[in-house]
């Protein structure tokens, strides 16, 4: 046995990638302006952002973060020892309250929350049973919690119950994305929430892109689905996607949520958000929750798009969501149709494996509710001309 050079492993897996088709590349957004954006040099129309409400540079949320920086740019610590201030206890009450559920709790990022809630409940002798299509923050977070994770077919209920089913012994968390990011559908909440009940698991929902956008003054999937927190006693709020912040939080059972803030390590070994970022947080929750018009000219773009392309043969994923994805099937087909889209001036990330399974490779196109009719009928023009390029 000889030692193995890592720089050369990542020389020849970084060639592979190229030759995929599967390289990423970094791009440098230099001006922003709602959905028009500077990109490498270039004015492009953004449609792959999450700031589906257009929150991210609301005035109100920008002042809300300006006075609080006053207070320091950096919250000095962790929760637990001396970050927590007022501005973060505020907004936990505020999405208690908002989301109808007993209590909140911060994290620095959705991604942290989910490894938290599945590490600090589960471990050897439990099961974590997912959706295949959750994201990825969900699946390393069963690793990390060393339980049984097993991944049902996409959306499929029975399936879920199955797989609770046969494993009787332990405790079972049942995890599913509320709107799934890459594909925009809804998970069938109902039917996961009866099969919970019946099978003594604990819900647990990744609202990532449903909370803003879905459900009475956007409570998200769970209000949509006429459920609750008792239904769903746990679920992720992120703050970077239609909030248009950044941070996250799990709400819901008071007492699963005290054990979280007293074992989760991703809550306890982390600096607090800095209070500004918590105090815009708390002025995107007041927006959201009085958002009906924003949700409404999100709803006018979503139809007007899938009419749209309905109307020029272009094959959209089902999704009522701003998630409005095009499936391509092959990297290299994604990659030139997202080149050809920036060509024309619209910013549409082509989306490869491993984000999607194989063979899917896709455009993830999402609307926010600043476009307009103009801006959403070039795109689709676009989109055609695209396809044309690319097919031909
Ligand atoms: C974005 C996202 C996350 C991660 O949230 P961050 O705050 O960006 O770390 C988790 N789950 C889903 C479904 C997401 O889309």
């Amino acid at each position: 046995m000889s030692r193995e050079s890592l720089s050369e492993r990542v020389l020849a897996l970084r060639a592979q990638r190229e030759a995929a088709h599967r390289r990423r590349r970094i791009r440098m957004v230099t001006r922003r302006d709602g959905v028009r954006c500077v990109v490498d040099g270039r004015e492009l129309l953004n449609f792959c952002s999450n700031d589906y409400l257009c929150l991210s540079q609301h005035p109100h949320m920008i002042a809300a973060m300006r006075d609080a920086a006053d207070e320091g740019a950096g919250s000095t610590g962790s929760h637990l020892v001396c970050g927590h201030g007022a501005q973060h206890s505020a907004l936990e009450a505020e999405l208690a309250d908002w989301l109808q559920a007993p209590r909140a709790l911060l994290f620095g990022s959705g991604y942290m929350a989910n490894l938290a809630v599945v590490q600090a409940l589960l471990g050897a002798g439990d099961v974590c049973v997912q959706d295949k299509l959750n994201h990825a923050s969900l699946i390393d977070a069963a690793r990390l919690a060393g339980c049984t994770l097993k991944r049902y077919p996409h959306n499929d209920a029975d399936a879920a119950e199955r797989q609770l089913a046969a494993h009787p012994d332990g405790a079972a968390l049942l995890a599913s994305d509320g709107v799934f990011s890459m594909d925009g559908d809804v998970a069938p909440l109902r039917a996961l929430a009866a099969i919970a009940r019946d099978r003594q698991a604990t819900l647990y929902i990744d609202d990532a892109h449903a909370v803003g956008v879905l459900g009475n003054v956007g409570r998200g999937s769970i209000d949509a689905a006429g459920l609750d927190a008792d239904d769903v006693p746990l679920r992720l709020v992120t703050f970077g996607k239609a909030l248009g912040s950044a941070g996250a939080a799990v709400v819901g059972d008071a007492d699963l949520i005290a054990h979280l803030a007293e074992a989760a390590r991703p809550y306890l070994y982390t600096t607090a958000l800095p209070p500004a970022q918590a105090a815009a947080t708390r002025a995107a929750v007041r927006i959201a929750q009085a958002g009906d018009d924003l949700r409404e000219c999100l709803r006018i773009n979503i139809e007007r798009l899938k009419t749209g392309a309905q109307a020029r043969g272009l094959a959209l994923l089902a999704s009522d969501t701003p998630i409005q994805p095009l499936l391509v099937g092959r990297d290299a087909d994604a990659l030139a149709m997202s080149e050809a889209l920036e060509a024309q001036g619209y910013w549409v990330a082509a989306i490869r494996p491993p984000t999607v399974p194989e063979g899917s490779a896709r455009l993830r196109i999402t609307l926010s509710a600043a476009h307009d009719a103009r801006q959403v009928d070039g795109l689709l023009d676009a989109l055609s001309r695209a396809c044309d390029a690319v097919t031909a």
